[in-house]
């Protein structure tokens, strides 16, 4: 459908917000250049080491499809999520509409880890997922104001551990995406959150921290974004702000949160569109879009 291609294809989508990330293996003599550009974060020991031993990256095993999915995904609790206009349980739907349709079989999904506090620091600073320990400021980045009035255990294991197997599931489609040459997690996608800030029901940077695990251990020069969410990703645009291995193409209704003008600045690509456009005048803007890069 589109004219773009990656050369070769690897691709993997993170269904949250209809994500497309394609990656560009580093060429065989240039292992070390991965340093090309690395600007924070991963380029220092600290965070290499945490990436190395992490156990997000398993293997899976031939019997399964590129599909990650985990129950847990999930969120309800008391109906509290009904709170808000974003459906939090859309993934296991995803998932069984997929099943009654014929294209997935439950038992080919592949389940993920939940990511460590470990897994996320390569990312994050401490004192943001300290912030986390507060419900009221998870009911402000998820937009659910009783939510804050909720014991933070209860947010931890209702909110927070689901968010945290989906981030687990985006770092894996990258290993998947690269042995299979595609993979969707059903989750994840969460773009309006970056290193230091969250917000817009998203909750960890899922998309930075599976680019830094995949330049780190996959052997990956260059990757692009594109951001198919009706939303402006202003998370991932802050955190690879400096990184010119990391090309963004940011589809988006202008007109509508999150109005991040900062963060717009750091859109390789934007195209920008009103409410009402029709499907047939997206899906040229984006061919069109995917065929100038
Ligand atoms: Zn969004």
């Amino acid at each position: 459908m589109h004219h773009w291609k990656p050369p070769p294809p690897l691709s993997l989508s993170l269904r949250s917000c209809r994500f497309v990330l394609s990656f560009t293996p580093a060429p065989a003599m240039s292992a070390s250049s991965s340093s090309e550009v690395a600007p924070t974060g991963p380029a220092d020991a600290i965070y290499r080491d945490r990436i190395l031993s992490s156990k997000l990256y398993f293997d899976v095993p031939p019997s399964k499809v590129p599909v990650i999915y985990s129950s847990s995904y999930d969120i309800a609790f008391f109906g509290i999520e009904k709170l808000h206009p974003f459906d939090s349980s859309k993934w296991g739907r995803i998932c069984q509409f997929l099943i009654k349709e014929g294209f997935l079989d439950k038992k080919q999904t592949v389940e993920p880890l939940e990511a460590s506090n470990d897994d996320l620091l390569v990312v994050h600073s401490e004192s943001y997922l300290s912030s986390l320990k507060s419900s009221l400021n998870v009911a402000i980045i998820i937009e659910v104001p009783p939510v804050s009035l909720l014991p933070n255990c209860l947010v931890q294991n209702k909110v927070l551990y689901p968010f945290r197997k989906q981030v687990g599931g985006s770092i894996l489609a990258a290993k998947l995406a690269k042995e299979r040459g595609w993979a969707i997690n059903i989750g994840g996608g969460f773009h309006h959150c970056s290193a230091e800030k969250g917000g817009g029901f998203c909750a960890y940077a899922d998309i930075s921290l599976c680019i830094q695990f995949a330049f780190v251990l996959l052997n990956i020069s260059r990757v692009m974004i594109i951001d198919l969410d009706a939303h402006q990703g202003n998370g991932h645009e802050i955190d690879f702000s400096n990184d010119r291995r990391v090309y963004i193409l940011d589809m988006y209704n202008a007109g509508i949160y999150p109005f991040d003008f900062e963060a717009k600045r750091y859109i390789d690509q934007k195209v920008e569109l009103a409410s009402g456009t029709k499907t047939k005048e997206y899906l040229d803007k984006l061919d069109e879009a995917l065929e100038v890069y």
